[in-house]
């Protein structure tokens, strides 16, 4: 298949203009972006010095000042202006998102369609925010609940999905009537930057999205304590996330985490095996594992046990796995070699504590970050796969024998992030989703994530949501006004 686009370097974008790093003092101005297929350097990113983030500061906040007043059908218009320019876009986007990322040249298309739908969403809730009035108890006293922007946004998005992560919060955020800064994942960005200029090229007043690259660590760090910020939202590692929540907290600003997930999936003895088997088998692989929602414990009935196991094996390797800008590849490659590392060390912990390996297990070639769709059978309890997120192409598969148990340990770990389960009894299912401990459930399908509908953990996974009409109470403020008429 003949690729036309070629990867472009990626600048930060700040008061409306697309620039290099300034004032670095001896610090790398640049660092390279590597195609994870290839481990070839296809582009360079530029890094944000502090120079470059007190600027990125004042243009959101001259660009808050702007765009909270500006006519919520007005915000409307111009998001959705945004998306289309997405969708027409989204052929070329989705070639520099498959060779920055790995992922399946179909999966990034799908990615960037979902994202101009997601803009979609929130330019229509910018014009259902909603105020109340409410009765009083005195005559002459008039009650209203006012919903008002809370203000300039620190955003940090990961690289599993790097137009999705991004796209939820900044749309929400705009929609709000809120200014951002939004730091991109350095690994995968120039997709994201895609993103930036679509909202760009639809006319975001200068100052309202603001896009910076650099050390993540750095840019935290002085971003959440700075008080020109008011809202912080994180999506990335429980680990990460705890650490940027304590200092969130220390300064008194919101926060929205979106962490990670250890999903159980159950499947029931009376579920339809082949079903279960052909859609868990499609969503663990998507995007290489590599999802916070992936189905992760893989709890079956010991009825139906065997022959599941058998079945998942075997479509586990049918999966064509290779290039994702190739045609035919289910499966492309991790996104960093951090990732292959993971799945190498938890498949040999697994192995040492006596677990049967009964397909994949180790890592695909000497270029680019490979690894075999791997599944794992009669694993110990203290096997780390089974109490750490893998993030990545590894099923452990466990017997079950009774609805109690297979609750208690689908509740067992500190993470509340999806579960999934396979059952062909109402009853069942709806006792499943009653004493799961998790923000999101989903029975006989994989339907999580459509901005219609809530997105977000409890527990370890952490907490507020970015989906539905429940991600907007992210980026308001509620003002209470109560007025004597006199
Ligand atoms: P990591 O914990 O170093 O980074 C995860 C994300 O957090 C990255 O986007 C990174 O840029 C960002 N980050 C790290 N330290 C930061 C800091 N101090 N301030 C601001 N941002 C910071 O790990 P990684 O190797 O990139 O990813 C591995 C783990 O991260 C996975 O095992 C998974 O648990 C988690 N993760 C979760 C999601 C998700 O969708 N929830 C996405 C990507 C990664």
């Amino acid at each position: 298949m003949q690729h036309s686009v070629s990867y472009p370097d990626v600048q930060l974008f700040i008061d409306g203009q697309w620039r290099g790093g300034s004032n670095h003092g001896g610090a790398p101005a640049t660092q390279p972006i590597i195609n994870p297929a290839t481990e070839e350097t296809i582009g360079t990113l530029a890094n944000a010095s502090r120079a470059d983030l007190d600027a990125a500061l004042a243009a959101a906040e001259k660009g808050f000042a702007v765009w909270r007043h500006t006519a919520a059908h007005e915000r409307y218009k111009l998001m959705r202006k945004a998306a289309e320019l997405l969708r027409e876009r989204a052929e070329s986007i989705a070639q520099i998102m498959t060779m920055e990322q790995g992922k399946p040249l179909p999966e990034a298309r799908m990615e960037t369609q979902a994202a101009a739908d997601t803009i979609d969403w929130f330019a229509e809730e910018a014009r259902r925010q909603y105020g109340r009035l409410i009765p009083a108890r005195a005559a002459g006293v008039q009650q209203i609940v006012h919903r008002e922007p809370v203000g300039v946004v620190a955003a940090f998005t990961p690289w599993n999905f790097p137009i999705n992560q991004a796209v939820r919060k900044v749309s929400a955020a705009l929609a709000a009537g809120c200014a951002v800064i939004l730091k991109g994942p350095e690994e995968t960005p120039a997709s994201c930057a895609a993103l930036i200029k679509a909202y760009e090229d639809a006319g975001l007043p200068k100052g309202v999205v603001n896009l910076v690259f650099g050390v993540p660590a750095e840019i935290s760090s002085y971003l959440i304590p700075h008080p020109i910020v008011k809202k912080i939202s994180f999506t990335g590692s429980t680990v990460v996330g705890k650490q940027l929540a304590a200092l969130a907290g220390a300064h008194m600003k919101r926060v929205t985490m979106e962490l990670g997930g250890h999903a159980p999936a159950v499947v029931f003895e009376d579920a339809d095996v082949d079903v279960a088997v052909k859609l868990l088998s499609g969503a663990k692989f998507r995007n290489a594992g590599q999802v916070c929602v992936s189905p992760t414990r893989f709890l079956v009935h010991e009825d139906i046990y065997a022959r599941f196991v058998d079945g998942f094996t075997e479509a586990v390797q049918a999966i064509k796995v290779g290039n994702g800008l190739d045609e035919g590849v289910r499966m492309g490659p991790l996104a960093n070699p951090r990732r292959v590392e993971a799945m190498e060390a938890l498949t040999a912990d697994a192995v040492s504590k006596g677990a049967t390996l009964r397909a994949g297990g180790s890592r695909i070639g000497n270029k680019g970050y490979f690894f075999q769709p791997t599944v794992l059978t009669d694993l110990p309890a203290d096997a780390r796969i089974l109490n750490e997120e893998p993030f990545g192409p590894i099923v452990p598969i466990m017997p079950f024998s009774s609805t109690e148990a297979v609750i208690e340990e689908a509740n067992r770990l500190p993470y509340g992030l999806a579960a999934y389960a396979y059952t062909t009894s109402s009853a069942r299912a709806d006792e499943f989703a009653r004493r799961v401990e998790s923000g999101m459930v989903s029975i006989n399908h994989h339907g999580l994530a459509l901005p219609e509908t809530p997105f977000g953990g409890i527990k370890d996974s952490g907490y507020g949501s970015e989906g539905g009409t429940e991600a907007m109470e992210a980026y308001v403020n509620t003002k209470f006004v109560t007025q004597l008429g006199v």
